[in-house]
C-alpha cells in the first residue's frame, strides 16, 4: 500500500455530559484510499470526520496528515477540504463565482483563479453551467458546485460528510459511478461518511465499521462481507442468517457444534471458537428445493416457507425450519413468473455448503 497521509492515533473525543462520541481509536489512510467511515446513528463517524477537518478538537490522542501532527493547525491551515451534507453554496452567485470564492478570500490571483475554476469545473462536468445560479440547477448539480468548491482548493483530502444524502434514490445511484470516477482522476484521498452500507460497499476501496465510538474492523468491501469479524458487522453489512450454535468439540480446524432444529454441523475454521458462538450464512448462499437434496457434503434442513417477498430480480423467502430458526434465502428470479417457485406454507429442503458458514466469536 502507498504512503500512510492521514493517521488517527488514540484518538478519543468525550463531550460534556459524559458522552464519549470517538473511544481510543487508531488507523491510518493511505494516499489515494476512497476510504469509509460507516457506521449507524451516533457510532461517533461524524465527530472523527469533523476532528481530521480540524472542526473539532481530540480530547486524547493525535490526528497527523501528511505526516504532522495537525493539534495545533487550524481547520483552513490543514490540507483537507470538507464537502458538507447540505452543499453549502452560496444561491446569490454564479457557479463559477462559487467555486472562485474560496480562492479569492485567500488572496489567489485572478489568472490563476480563473485557471483553477476552470480546471475544477471540467472535473465535475459542469463547465457549461458556469454561468448558471445554483437555484437554478438540480440537487446533483448543485452538490458537483459543492465538490468543485472543494476540489479548487486542491486538498490532500477531500473529506465528504453523507454527501449522497440529500438526493434521490436514482440520482444516488448515479453519483456514486461518479464520485468513484472523481476520485480516481483527480488522484486525491477522499474519506467519506455514510450510514448506508450500499454506499459504502460500492464505492469505497476501504471502511472503517464503527459502533459506539469504536472502530470494530477495517478492510476492503469483500473482506468485510465475506470475513466479517463479529455478529455486528456481519449484520450490518449485508443481510446474514445469525444462528446460535453450542461448540462440541474444536480440534485441528475442525469445529463440531450443535444448532437447535439443525443438529450436529461439522465446519472448517481456524478460530478457537468455544462455548456458545454464533454461526452466519449469507442469504445467496443458501439453495432451496422441493426434494431433499442429493449434493454430499452440504449441511441441510427441512422447514415450511413462511413468507416470500418478490423483488423483481430476486425473491426473498423466509423458511421456518422444524424446532429450528427462520433462514432467510435470496432466489434470483430466471423465469418470468419469478418468486422462486415456491409458495407460503409449503414444505421444503434447503442446503448449503459448511464453506459458506461463517464462525463468529465476538
Ligand atoms: P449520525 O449519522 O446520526 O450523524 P454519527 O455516527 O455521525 O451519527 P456523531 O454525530 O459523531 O455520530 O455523534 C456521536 C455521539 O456524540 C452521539 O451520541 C451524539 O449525540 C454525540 N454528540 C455529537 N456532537 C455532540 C456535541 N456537540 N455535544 C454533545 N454530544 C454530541
Amino acid at each position: 500500500m502507498s504512503e500512510t497521509i492521514v493517521s488517527i492515533r488514540n484518538v478519543t473525543k468525550s463531550f460534556p455530559g459524559g458522552v464519549k462520541a470517538v473511544d481510543n481509536v487508531s488507523f491510518d489512510i493511505a494516499q489515494n484510499e476512497f476510504f469509509a467511515l460507516l457506521g449507524p446513528s451516533g457510532c461517533g463517524k461524524t465527530t472523527l470526520l469533523r476532528m481530521i477537518s480540524g472542526l473539532e478538537t481530540p480530547t486524547a490522542g493525535q490526528i497527523v496528515i501528511g505526516g504532522e501532527d495537525m493539534a495545533l493547525t487550524p481547520p483552513n491551515k490543514r490540507p483537507t477540504n470538507m464537502v458538507f451534507q447540505s452543499y453549502a453554496v452560496f444561491p446569490h452567485m454564479t457557479v463559477a463565482d462559487n467555486v472562485a470564492y474560496g480562492l479569492k478570500v485567500t488572496g489567489v490571483p485572478r489568472d490563476e483563479t480563473k485557471r483553477r475554476v476552470a480546471e475544477a469545473l471540467e472535473m465535475v462536468k459542469l463547465t457549461a453551467l458556469a454561468d448558471r445560479k445554483p437555484d437554478q440547477m438540480s440537487g446533483g448539480q448543485r452538490q458537483r458546485v459543492a465538490l468543485a468548491r472543494a476540489l479548487v482548493k486542491r486538498p490532500k483530502v477531500l473529506l465528504l460528510d453523507e454527501p449522497l444524502s440529500a438526493l434521490d434514490a436514482k440520482l444516488r445511484d448515479e453519483m456514486r459511478l461518479e464520485l468513484t470516477r472523481l476520485q480516481e482522476n483527480v488522484g486525491i484521498t477522499f474519506i467519506i461518511v455514510t450510514h448506508d452500507q450500499d454506499e459504502a460497499l460500492s464505492m469505497a476501496s476501504r471502511i472503517a465499521v464503527m459502533d459506539r465510538g469504536a472502530v470494530r474492523q477495517i478492510a476492503t468491501p469483500s473482506e468485510l462481507y465475506e470475513h466479517p469479524s463479529s455478529r455486528f458487522v456481519a449484520d450490518f453489512i449485508g443481510k446474514v442468517n445469525l444462528i446460535e450454535a453450542q461448540v462440541i468439540s474444536n480440534t485441528a480446524g475442525a469445529l463440531v457444534c450443535e444448532v437447535k432444529g439443525l443438529g450436529r454441523l461439522e465446519l472448517p475454521t481456524a478460530s478457537p471458537a468455544a462455548g456458545t458462538i454464533a454461526i452466519a450464512v449469507r442469504p445467496e448462499k443458501l439453495k432451496i428445493g422441493t426434494s431433499e437434496p442429493l449434493a454430499a457434503n452440504v449441511i441441510k434442513t427441512r422447514g415450511k416457507v413462511r413468507d416470500v417477498a418478490y423483488y423483481g430480480d430476486t425473491s426473498h423467502v423466509v423458511v421456518a425450519v422444524d424446532n429450528g430458526p427462520d433462514l432467510s434465502v435470496n432466489v434470483q428470479n430466471e423465469s418470468r413468473l419469478g418468486g422462486a417457485g415456491v409458495e407460503r406454507g409449503q414444505e421444503v429442503w434447503l442446503h448449503w455448503s459448511p464453506n459458506d458458514t461463517l464462525v463468529l466469536t465476538e
